[in-house]
């Protein structure tokens, strides 16, 4: 079975990591003071604050800016289910907002109708390695948290991604775009903000005790594969891009009648490709069951290609909540196919095959 995703580690990984090792400074140390530096330094910010996960780095984001209970933080509901989780845990209400349909990430419109008085920031996480649309959410007045977790490096309007928010949160998951194993930071070129981070993700040796501070940091171990990797990350880019090429050139594709359709990159913004995202428009819908996505994942699966639904399930599902008919849409026409730059040009083949060969088998049936 070709894997949906995986890490990229090679030697000069397993060298960053053991030099760390054998130098006993294992915990939070200078590796971690660096792949700060460096984060910041990659995202044009004063700095960052490294934390154990990106859940977490979104947590204290909302701490930092003193969002807590009667305050409300617009996400969309297209996405996983981490926003959510922050923003309660921190006591305050997530307000839904839907998607654009065309590029999958929060709708400026559909934010602007979420706007209330309680409204104290908007979560705008940049999906599957396309930026959202910054500059008409700038617009609205509300400080934006930028969500990086699934893209770094992409432009939007000639601004770089992760540089036009109050605060950005990063997420370094085994298959993110580069990985510490786990992990996560938060930047911003506030640096008070950051300081008042630093409070929160350790408790120890303190004048004062901190309400709600605990221990969230990064290991030193984790930063020195964050730093190797953040090197290669022009690298991972590019592969990451050849392969949606090949992907693009072998789309559309059309048996009996369904489509489906590659992403769009609207003009004036850049993609980084996390996720290689299909969509299924059935020209004929009775034809398909009710979700088109399970479908095509499951014969890709059949045919030994792991394929996936990019957002497990969008929040308005969990909460019960009706509305929001682009990610519903989304949810039930989209899958994402193996992307990642540790894939050999044979696998990628193989993948092209597997799509040909279960296209001609639907057209058969
Ligand atoms: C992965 C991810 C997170 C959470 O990061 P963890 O490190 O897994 O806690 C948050 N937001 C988005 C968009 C993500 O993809």
């Amino acid at each position: 079975m070709i894997p949906h995703s995986k890490p990229s580690l090679e030697p000069v990984d397993e060298e960053a990591v053991m030099d760390v090792l054998r130098s006993g400074q294992i915990a939070q140390g200078p590796m971690v003071a660096r792949f700060e530096q460096q984060m910041g330094e990659f995202l044009g910010l004063q700095g960052g604050v490294a934390v154990n996960s990106g859940t977490m780095a979104i947590e204290l984001a909302l701490r930092a800016l003193h969002i807590g209970e009667h305050d409300e933080v617009i996400v969309p509901s297209y996405v996983c289910s981490a926003p959510w989780q922050a923003i309660t845990r921190v006591g305050a209400r997530p307000v839904l907002a839907d998607i654009d349909p065309e590029t999958l990430n929060i709708d400026p419109a559909s934010a602007r109708l979420a706007l209330t008085t309680k409204t104290r920031a908007i979560l705008v996480p940049h999906l599957f390695g396309l930026p959202a649309d910054l500059d008409a959410l700038q617009q609205l007045g509300v400080p934006l948290i930028e969500d990086c977790a699934q893209t770094l490096g992409s432009t939007v309007g000639g601004q770089r991604v992760g540089s036009v928010g109050t605060l950005t949160v990063c997420s370094f998951y085994a298959t993110k775009l580069l990985c510490a194993g786990e992990g996560g930071m938060v930047l911003s070129n506030d640096t008070t903000l950051l300081e008042h981070i630093r409070q929160f993700r350790e408790y120890d040796e303190r004048p004062v005790l901190t309400l709600g501070s605990s221990n969230l940091k990064m290991s030193d171990l984790h930063a020195a594969l964050g730093c190797a990797q953040l090197r290669r990350l022009p690298e991972f880019i590019s592969r990451r891009r050849r392969i949606a090429e090949a992907y693009n050139r072998a789309l559309p594709i059309n048996p009996a009648g369904q489509r489906l359709i590659g992403p769009t990159v609207p003009p004036n913004r850049t993609h980084v490709y996390f996720r290689y995202v299909l969509r299924v428009k059935s020209d004929a819908p009775s034809v398909e069951a009710a979700d088109p996505a399970d479908a095509w994942v499951a014969r890709f699966h059949a045919a030994g290609l792991q394929a996936r639904r990019p957002v497990f399930r969008p929040l308005h599902h969990y909460l019960g909540h009706k509305g929001f008919p682009a990610s519903e849409d989304a949810y039930r026409t989209t899958l994402s196919i193996p992307i990642y730059p540790a894939m050999t040009e044979e696998t990628l083949r193989r993948c092209l095959a597997i799509f040909r060969e279960v296209c001609g088998e639907i057209d058969r049936d």
